[in-house]
């Protein structure tokens, strides 16, 4: 281990971008376990079929969820790792608002996410957590404006 502290922010990058490396390399086995796994396709060929058509939604989400699961294919909160549940957030929020400056909708941001290499700052959430996340960021914002305001009272 190059950090001896795990939850060091270097090391947890580190330990993505190993996962990440070892995703691109295995790709192919990694996507046939989990469908299958999931039974999610039943069929060989099937399974083949999908995952050799690089442009398959399914794929295409698969894939980002595992990026940036390191593998492990859950929501990083409560650990619920139903698929269709499972989506990408930005890890500081503003998340809709950078979509929307990228015009950008579900498969397609997948596909952005994939076309500059899996950036930083998103991470995998449950649709439960992303409505709790929201609702304490929100909060949050309010009380940064609610401090600000008794400041102003306060005259400082
Ligand atoms: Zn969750």
């Amino acid at each position: 281990m190059p950090y001896k502290n795990k939850l060091d922010p270097r090391a947890i990058e580190s330990s993505r971008r190993r996962h990440q490396n070892y995703y691109v390399r295995n790709r192919k086995t990694i996507l046939y376990n989990k469908a299958a796994e999931w039974g999610l396709i039943d069929d060989e060929s099937r399974i083949n079929k999908y995952i050799n058509n690089d442009k398959h939604r399914f794929i295409l989400k698969l894939e980002t969820i595992c990026v940036y699961s390191n593998g492990t294919m859950k929501c990083v909160m409560c650990g619920e790792h139903k698929l269709p549940c499972l989506s990408i957030d930005h890890i500081y929020g503003g998340g809709n608002k950078h979509r929307r400056e990228l015009r950008l909708a579900g498969v397609d941001f997948y596909r952005w996410l994939r076309k500059n290499e899996y950036p930083d700052g998103y991470r995998v959430l449950c649709a439960n957590c992303q409505c709790v996340e929201a609702e304490r960021i929100q909060s949050a914002k309010v009380n940064v404006r609610r401090g600000m305001q008794v400041r102003a009272r306060k005259g400082e």
